[in-house]
């Protein structure tokens, strides 16, 4: 019953506003918000629960009272902190469903690894420049985001920050992304799913993803625990 669901939504951005609205208008009864940024006026025209007199507020300060307003029976919970190896499995075991559309390869993967250590199922979105995907990962694992990415990208690749994103993109991926949430949350055979949106065509495609047997997440399950030891992988050595 999506009154009595709890989902986390990691990183309240781009993606993240439009699925988080989606969600609390849907019915969606604990909403947790977790993110460590501010308002910043540059994100102003992506980020659709912000306005001008959020500029410089906390995110997670400003999103409460934009999805107060609007959906006053949601109940929010807010992390005003960035997902951490410290924090991660512990997070996101206190809900049912993660939606996670983060701007960075670390906090992908991160939640990625948590809610498989953790059993829950989590819906990943992403958008640079033209092109949006959502993956739908359900509570046994595979198929999951490091069947599609198998792990963090070597050197410095772009993020959305980087590269560009085309404001109205995020719109449409971050309703996709809540599309599949819902879809789980009402208890529809949707794991393993991944949406793709390409902006220039209009293109929506669907399709189902395989396990992959050598995946170090579902398949050889060398990825086990998640502690300050293990901050290498997502950070680099540097932390
Ligand atoms: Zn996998």
């Amino acid at each position: 019953m999506r009154s009595r669901a709890r989902v986390l939504v990691v990183g309240v951005g781009g993606l993240g506003c439009p699925a988080a609205l989606t969600l609390a208008r849907a019915g969606v009864g604990t909403l947790g918000l977790c993110d460590d940024d501010e308002v910043d006026v540059t994100n102003l025209h992506r980020q659709i629960l912000f306005t001008d007199a959020d500029v410089g507020a906390h995110k997670i300060t400003a999103a409460a009272r934009a999805l107060g307003g609007i959906a006053p029976a949601v109940r929010i919970e807010e992390h005003r902190a960035r997902l951490l190896p410290s924090n991660a499995v512990e997070l996101v075991r206190r809900y049912d469903l993660v939606v996670e559309g983060s701007d960075n390869f670390a906090t992908k993967f991160l939640a990625a690894d948590a809610c498989a250590i953790a059993k829950t199922p989590i819906v990943h979105a992403a958008a640079v420049r033209w092109h949006g995907t959502a993956l739908a990962v359900g509570p046994a694992g595979g198929p999951c985001y490091r069947c599609l990415f198998e792990d963090l990208p070597e050197g410095d690749a772009p993020n959305c920050a980087e590269a560009g994103v085309v404001g109205p993109m995020v719109g449409v991926v971050g309703a996709l992304q809540a599309d599949l949430a819902l879809a789980m949350l009402d208890g529809e055979d949707v794991a393993g799913t991944l949406v793709t949106f390409d902006g220039k065509t209009d293109i929506v495609r669907r399709r189902r993803l395989s396990p992959r047997a050598t995946c170090a997440l579902c398949g050889t399950r060398s990825i086990g625990r998640i502690d300050h030891i293990e901050e290498a992988r997502y950070y680099g050595p540097q932390l």
